[in-house]
């Protein structure tokens, strides 16, 4: 390859730089591609040819200084490194090669307030710089991510055909996912599931909201599968076959659909399913607890996202636990009866699908408060017309609330549009009962039970907080706001005036 030719660089060849790369090479670019350790770099190169219709646009550099020459001015170089401190070395190891005008993508998970750090720092140094959100996995990097870009306008402007074209294409009208993905085959035509997010580092800020829903989605599907089994003592694969049927409906989505097929996985080393013999401790890698911390910070009411990640945490002291069940006492189960199998399985269908409700309008609740503490303009329609596709949450309701926003781009709250308020108002019947069941049955059921904490908070026109503002002003003279006097004027007793 002569220097000057690649369309785009790429550092750091793990699962999702590979992916991302062929993905960029399938469309007809030429890709400079390095990463830290070179080894990784040459086997990759290695596995291309062996393997890669589109090998010969992918150029594998062990020197920094001969990948940066490689690419054409002004250069983009995307980043798919660690997230954290590794982003920062590679940007400094950067620097020297690069010229004013080059742009640096980050492509990696950054906590966003990083991300509008390395930004100031490097315009200060004349490199543009783009935080961009990419989901979807492994498959999503090759066959086409959900990608949120922000940051600097004009270079957004140079990157955007190639978002584009790499990006997941789904139908503009319906959301349904454009057919025909295959190695070395790029999927086009569509709506491409990418839009400029905004300026800072709102587009990590947008990726780490849809983690943390994404946190929420998957603690809510494992909650219906508990009660399944532990309620109506079905097996792994009777489960599986449920969620297949979910995942033909409203249900329908990428995460529906896995949980279908690795609950009728068999284990491949000992009789019975898989899932049965993995360990019951999850880990995190720090998404959803940024989400969750962030809407501490801003006083957003995310209670079911929180209690997604505490739910991992809790499953994680897995010995403590172990302990515990043999101290602490539950109730005396009332296993559901046969005949009621079948409306059972409906009510855990109805309590996943309003939490699964509940915990988007929470995202979207908190997207809306942080684009008015940060000054930015989110477009929450457009954001979630990016997320019908390549991305880990992609689900026909996304397409709900595409067209929920659609109807209402100022919608203050996704419960409130008329589609979301009538099923949850159908399902809660449902829903009340599972959670019932949960905690008569002393089986743990955290996110549903915060969903409908917060759908029953979010619809009472009076809570008491009445007395708490009364406490407040009791021990630390806070003061109170009257119910019979205007919003805005503050009141103090000395308590306790005695009657
Ligand atoms: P990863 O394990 O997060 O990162 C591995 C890459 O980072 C390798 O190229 C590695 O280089 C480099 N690296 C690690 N420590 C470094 C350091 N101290 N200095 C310089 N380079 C360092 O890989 P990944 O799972 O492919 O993810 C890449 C990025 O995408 C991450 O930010 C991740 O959060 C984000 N992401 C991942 C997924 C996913 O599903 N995996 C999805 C969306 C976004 P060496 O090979 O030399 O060690």
């Amino acid at each position: 390859m002569t220097t000057k030719n690649a369309d785009i660089g790429l550092v750091g060849l793990a699962v999702m730089g590979q992916n991302l790369a062929l993905n960029i090479a399938d469309h007809g670019y030429t890709i400079a591609v390095y990463n830290r350790d070179p080894k990784k770099m040459l086997n990759f190169i290695e596995e291309c040819k062996a393997k890669e219709p589109s090998h010969e646009r992918v150029v594998g550099h062990a020197d920094l200084a001969s990948f940066v020459l490689s690419i054409k001015r002004p250069r983009k170089i995307v980043l798919l490194v660690k997230a954290g401190s590794a982003t920062d070395v590679t940007i400094n190891a950067l620097l020297p090669f690069l010229e004013e005008g080059d742009i640096i993508i980050d492509g990696g998970n950054a906590l966003w307030t990083d991300t509008i750090r390395r930004e100031k720092e490097l315009t200060a140094k004349g490199i543009d710089f783009i935080g961009s959100g990419v989901s979807g996995g492994e498959i999503g990097a090759r066959f086409g991510p959900s990608l949120m870009p922000s940051g600097n306008r004009k270079a957004w402007a140079s990157l955007e055909p190639i978002w584009r074209d790499i990006a997941a294409k789904v139908d503009p009208d319906t959301g349904a996912p454009i057919e025909g993905a295959a190695p070395g085959k790029p999927v086009e035509g569509g709506f491409a599931c990418t839009e400029y997010i905004g300026p800072d580092g709102s587009g990590h800020y947008v990726k780490m909201v849809h983690n943390g829903i994404e946190y929420i989605d998957m603690q809510l599907i494992c909650e219906a599968y508990w009660l399944m089994k532990n309620l109506l003592g079905m097996a792994a694969d009777e489960i599986g076959k449920v969620f297949a049927e979910w995942n033909k409906g409203e249900l329908s989505s990428y995460l529906i659909e896995i949980t279908a097929d690795i609950l009728q996985q068999k284990d491949p080393v000992s009789p019975g399913f898989l899932v049965d013999k993995v360990m019951d401790a999850a880990g995190q890698k720090g998404t959803g607890q940024w989400t969750a911390a962030n809407a501490l910070e801003l006083g957003a009411p995310a209670n079911a996202i929180a209690a997604a990640v505490y739910a991992r945490a809790l499953s994680s002291v897995k010995e403590e636990r172990v302990e515990a069940s043999k101290i602490l006492k539950g109730p005396v189960s009332k296993p559901v009866s046969d005949k009621d199998k079948a409306a059972t399985i409906e009510a855990i269908k109805s309590a996943l699908y309003c939490s699964k409700i509940c915990a988007y309008a929470q995202g979207f609740q908190l997207m809306d408060k942080a684009q008015v503490a940060y000054n930015w303009k989110l477009n929450f329609g457009e954001i979630a017309q990016i997320w019908r596709g390549g991305c880990i949450i992609r689900a026909r309701f996304l397409q709900k609330i595409t067209d929920a926003y659609a109807r209402n781009s100022r919608l203050k709250n996704l419960m409130l549009d008329p589609y979301f308020t009538t099923e949850l108002n159908d399902g809660q019947a449902g829903w009340r009962h599972v959670i019932a069941l949960a905690v008569s049955n002393g089986i743990p059921a955290q996110g549903f039970a915060a969903a409908l904490a917060y759908y029953d908070g979010y619809r009472s026109a009076v809570l008491p907080a009445n007395l708490l503002q009364a406490q407040r002003d009791y021990f630390g003279a806070h003061t109170y706001e009257r119910v019979d006097q205007p919003r805005g004027q503050f009141f103090h007793l000395d308590w306790p005036e005695k009657n």
